[in-house]
């Protein structure tokens, strides 16, 4: 490295503080409380299916699924395949989808690769339109998938599970909800998701606004007109402010600013906008895919990104071209611990300018490019894929306002920010979601009731206490699907998590039934062995998240707050192998079981 070299790496890495800093104020992590203030209510209103009346429900089923997004549908349809009849999902929503429920906003589309992100291809013979999908198309093929293993029609939609409490007169699960229902079940599936609450930041004076406002996951057409594919015609006359610069309000804004008098985009923190390069699928695609196709594309995929070594890159997209090479660099040992990280610094300072680069180029105003760059390190925030979002800027309709410390207040008729006001006609909350690694006990949205009365909050107050992320003690016979920092896997295709999960969790409950096992308790020992790998002795999310933009994957700029317990399996590979060779001895190790008609017989393992 040369003088020059160590001169730029050195004000580069000031300039990624600086800005850091101005990120870092009092307040910026505040949300309102959307559940307990009634005032809000409206916020979450669900506007894509009419609420109907129903009597409460009361019987006994095999499996509760508490959640009806991909993972809870995953789930059914590996219980399905494994012969369990009585299965009812638990949902608050109108309808199944989870995430692609919900958003439907102009633009939504998913920048994973659709051959890989969309569960299931094979069974259901079907190939994507596009090389990345449309909202739309998504939730058409969980709608499908959820039919075609019959798990929608003894489902309870519009219905939010209020308790569930382990009885253990009886083993099994009570589940009460608030339509009244109560539901016995001897097992559980806790598939609530990871983007299921709703965040909006605690604005000042929220309430004082009087124009119309909602959240880009209750996208209301009613107001805007048009649908998922644009064509806003409402909008011709009115002037909206869209709060958030991540991948929502990113695929959100081409058409805002498409259809919007005027448009004002007010941005915390830029995102790095890569190169999406959507195509239509081709239409030999599917003519030389042999069995396993799909899988073996996902693993190829999920291998990339964890530095396995594979010898051909099948998605070949950003992903496995510039956030692989900035998180999981392979390790040469010719290299010293220095060197490494020196050449990953370069190859994520090389990344970042070629974003830098590309809003120079596109975007013709040059104080706006300025502020859409992004000055941090690559990892330090989800990257986004998208081809028009920075075009938009361009429109002689659209306005940037850069507040890195956040919208300061509402008006009765607009927006503070940066010292200024703007009045509008509507404002657009493109403000996420609580974070993946919220804990369960929060993203279940209700009180969780163990052996003994053992409250989840209580017992994970230190983080998750599992055995692979999947089962805790003190909750029989409740399997939990992933989740970041769930001692368990992560992969940046949650898909492929989620199905491997899936086809653990019917594994091994087939099992249980096939050897009449009437309930099985986690041993304090396993789980200890199992959390013992994952408490911290170093610092949390790797040492230069913590000197990274705030931002949902470290924590809002603080990693070092996180649960001693909270971690993740890094080595996705390995996991499976470890879930397959624990199913394959069929001794339930760590489990203790009861069987049916006799008492407790002690840890099988
Ligand atoms: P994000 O959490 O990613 O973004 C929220 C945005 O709101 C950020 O720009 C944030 O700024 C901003 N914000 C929050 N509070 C304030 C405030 N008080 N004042 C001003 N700005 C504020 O949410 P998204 O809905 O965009 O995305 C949610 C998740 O879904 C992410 O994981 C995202 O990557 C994913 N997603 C994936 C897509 C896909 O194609 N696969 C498409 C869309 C979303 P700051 O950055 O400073 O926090």
């Amino acid at each position: 490295m040369t003088a020059d070299d160590d001169e730029n790496a050195t004000s580069i890495r000031e300039k990624y503080l600086a800005e850091r800093a101005k990120r870092l104020v009092e307040g910026r992590t505040d949300i309102v409380d959307l559940r307990g203030d009634p005032r809000l209510a409206h916020y979450r209103r669900d506007p894509w299916t009419d609420y109907e009346d129903r009597d409460p429900v009361s019987d006994d089923v095999d499996v509760v699924i508490v959640g009806g997004g991909m993972a809870g549908i995953l789930a059914g349809v590996q219980l399905r395949k494994a012969g369990v009849r009585r299965i009812r999902i638990v949902e608050e929503a109108g309808g199944v989808g989870g995430t692609w429920y919900w958003n439907r906003y102009p633009g939504l589309m998913c920048d994973t690769e659709s051959y890989v992100y969309l569960p299931l291809l094979e069974e259901l013979d079907y190939i994507p339109k596009n090389r990345y999908a449309f909202g739309d198309e998504i939730l058409a093929h969980f709608q499908t998938l959820a039919a075609r293993y019959d798990l929608t029609q003894d489902a309870l939609f519009h219905t939010r599970a209020d308790t569930t409490v382990w009885d253990e007169g009886s083993l099994r699960w009570r589940v009460r909800t608030d339509r009244g229902d109560e539901i016995t079940a001897k097992y559980v599936v806790m598939a609530v998701g990871i983007l299921n609450l709703m965040k909006l930041p605690a604005i000042p004076d929220m309430d004082a606004f009087q124009g119309t406002s909602f959240h880009t996951s209750r996208w209301n057409y009613e107001y805007t007109g048009g649908t998922i594919h644009g064509g806003l015609d409402g909008l011709a006359d009115k002037t909206v402010a869209i709060i958030g610069a991540g991948g929502t309000a990113a695929q959100a804004i081409p058409h805002l600013a498409k259809d919007s008098k005027q448009l004002f985009v007010f941005q915390r923190t830029p995102s790095a906008v890569g190169w999406r390069d959507n195509r239509p699928t081709a239409d030999d695609f599917a003519d030389d895919l042999q069995p396993g196709w799909q899988r073996e594309r996902m693993e190829n995929f999920q291998a990339i990104l964890q530095a396995t070594p594979v010898d051909v890159d099948l998605v070949d997209d950003g992903w496995t071209r510039h956030w692989a090479k900035a998180t999981a660099m392979p390790f040469d040992p010719a290299w010293s611990m220095e060197e490494y990280e020196q050449r990953v610094e370069e190859v994520d300072f090389e990344i970042m300018e070629a974003h830098r680069r590309r809003i120079e180029e596109t975007v013709d105003d040059a104080a706006t490019a300025e502020s859409l760059k992004p000055y941090y390190r690559y990892p330090c925030k989800r990257p986004l894929f998208h081809d028009e979002f920075l075009l938009a800027f361009n429109e002689p309709n659209v306005e940037l306002v850069d507040c890195p410390a956040g919208v300061e207040r509402l008006t009765e008729t607009g927006l503070v920010a940066a010292g200024r006001e703007y009045d509008v006609d509507c404002i657009v909350y493109a403000t996420g979601f609580e974070p993946e690694m919220t804990p369960l006990f929060r993203r279940v949205g209700h009180e969780v009731t163990g052996r003994g009365g053992v409250q989840l909050a209580d017992r994970w107050s230190d983080g998750p206490r599992t055995l692979h992320g999947v089962v805790s003690r003190c909750f029989p016979n409740m399997f939990l699907m992933p989740s970041p920092f769930q001692q368990g896997p992560v992969t940046a295709n949650h898909t492929l998590a989620v199905v491997e999960v899936a086809e653990h969790v019917a594994a091994v409950i087939a099992s249980l039934e096939e050897k009449g096992v009437a309930a099985f308790e986690l041993s304090e020992d396993a789980e200890d062995a199992w959390c013992q790998k994952f408490l911290r002795v170093g610092p949390p999310l790797g040492a230069f998240q913590a000197s990274c933009t705030p931002s949902r994957i470290n924590n809002e700029g603080d990693p070092a707050a996180m649960k001693p317990l909270a971690g993740v399996y890094g080595d996705f590979f390995r996991y499976k192998k470890l879930l397959a060779d624990w199913r394959a001895t069929g001794e339930f190790e760590g489990l203790e079981l009861v069987k049916e008609s006799s008492q407790h017989e002690g840890d099988a393992g």
